[in-house]
């Protein structure tokens, strides 16, 4: 019996090995890791360009606490991700994960508003459904009942909109109009909770685990920023997931060339080899902070050398590999199969995604939209179906409030063609064994 507990009592096989875009485990079974873990994993596993690095650091130094010692090593991953910012965020804040970046980010959102003589302000307004963390911060913006339900009392919950789920509602997501639509929703919430509380907006440009690789509909972050300076509210942007070329550029919101106040991000830049996150912050918010006696925030392993080496040397085999390109036209491959999927298999009701953060979503009637019953637990059991075939994918429940059930598909950005069809094969024996498995209960 393992100490171990994490979610609940189920034993997971034992990891042995990890090379590239394959896992093998202790009984020398391979599996194929179609979700990078958890949308972590961008360059792959076992890179040797990062192992090498890491080495290096390893013999010059592990740890040296941020109020004794800068490093050569966050210095030089500083210097990397700003250059890869939009202009004018360039002031880099290193935290070990996602949750952390998030919880950082409003707290500098909320010095800055006080530096400013601001101090009225404190609402960060989220979307619902939205993951940005497990913290009782982080969660207070999160979008997703069954996670938060349980520690409402325990912490301050913040408005939210609704995500712009432009296919369940029968919109074009293509058309203007709907991200205005949307976007606008924004605007009435501020006024709603009165703008001079409002100190953020925070959103994910793609939406992750909690939507299923939602895209943001035209115009719809364009029309967030204006509306955010408008009201002078702070944009940050959740690039925890969409981060490090997942999408097919660098950033997520470079698709949109909207600019932020604040980026979040973490998964893809540490890309599995070290607990690494980072906030970067326009340089305009940082300065009134620091003038007005410095930033009350830190952990222990701020800028821990070593993951900062690991983060850099990944950064560095994103440029070399040039994978922000290959996650692009993988991207767009993968996309054209699954929607071929969605041709062959009813119970597929939507694809999704851009680069390589792609979904399908179950639906029983593709005209009404309407989820797969409940018991099944769809988005589980196909999950364990594929992987007793050797493909990882990830999945959750879609919709807070109603049920749905979507399966990411997020391979590492190093894919190729030959791992797209060995992906599409085993979704496709997959969701024919599903299907045939839910046959009786959904003719009932
Ligand atoms: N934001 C987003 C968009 C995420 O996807 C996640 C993790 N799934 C987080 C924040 C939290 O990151 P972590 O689990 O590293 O704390």
């Amino acid at each position: 019996m393992s100490k171990l507990f994490y979610q609940g009592r189920g034993r997971k096989p034992v990891l042995d090995q990890a090379r590239g875009v394959y896992m093998w485990d202790k009984n020398g079974r391979r599996y194929l890791d179609g979700s990078s873990g958890a949308m972590v994993c961008n360059i792959g596993h076992s890179n040797d360009h990062v192992l090498a690095a890491m080495q290096r650091q390893m013999e010059k130094s592990t740890f040296g606490y941020r109020l004794h010692f800068e490093t050569e090593a966050s210095e030089n991953m500083a210097e990397k991700l700003a250059e890869k910012m939009p202009e004018g965020l360039d002031r880099v804040f290193f935290v070990s994960g996602g949750s952390e970046a998030v919880e950082s980010a409003m707290k500098l959102a909320r010095q800055y508003a006080l530096a400013v003589g601001q101090g009225e302000r404190w609402k960060i307004i989220s979307r619902t459904p939205s993951y940005h963390g497990c913290t009782l911060g982080a969660l207070a913006t999160t979008g997703y009942t069954t996670l938060t339900a349980p520690f409402e009392p325990m912490m301050r919950v913040m408005p939210k909109v609704p995500a712009p789920r432009a296919y369940l509602d029968g919109l074009d997501p293509d058309a203007a109009a709907t991200g205005r639509h949307y976007a606008d929703m924004l605007a009435r919430r501020i006024e709603e909770e009165g703008p001079e509380n409002v100190l953020a907006f925070i959103v994910e440009p793609i939406g992750g685990a909690s939507t299923g690789a939602l895209v943001s509909p035209a115009g719809y972050l364009e029309r967030v920023r204006e509306i955010c300076d408008q009201y002078g509210i702070l944009l940050i942007l959740d690039e925890v997931m969409t981060g490090a070329g997942r999408t097919g550029a660098f950033l997520g919101v470079d698709h949109w060339g909207v600019r932020p106040d604040i980026v979040v991000m973490s998964k893809g830049i540490g890309s599995g080899y070290a607990p690494l996150g980072a906030m970067v912050a326009d340089r305009r918010l940082v300065e009134p902070v620091l003038d007005a006696g410095g930033f009350a925030h830190g952990f222990t392993y701020a800028g821990n050398p070593l993951a900062c080496a690991a983060g850099l040397a990944v950064l560095e085999e994103i440029d070399r590999q040039d994978l922000c390109t290959n996650a692009a036209a993988m991207g767009e491959k993968l996309l054209a199969r699954l929607n071929g999927l969605m041709q062959r298999h009813e119970i597929i009701g939507d694809v999704r995604g851009k680069g390589l953060l792609t979904a399908f979503e179950f639906m029983s009637d593709r005209s009404t939209k309407a989820p797969l019953p409940k018991q099944l637990n769809a988005h589980q059991r196909f999950v364990d179906i594929a992987y007793e075939r050797g493909l990882i994918v990830y999945s959750r429940r879609t919709r807070d409030g109603v049920e749905g059930d979507h399966i990411l598909v997020c391979p590492p950005l190093i894919l190729n063609e030959g791992h797209i069809d060995e992906i599409i094969e085993g979704l496709d024996e997959s969701l024919v064994q599903f299907a045939q498995e839910i046959a009786p209960v959904m003719q009932a």
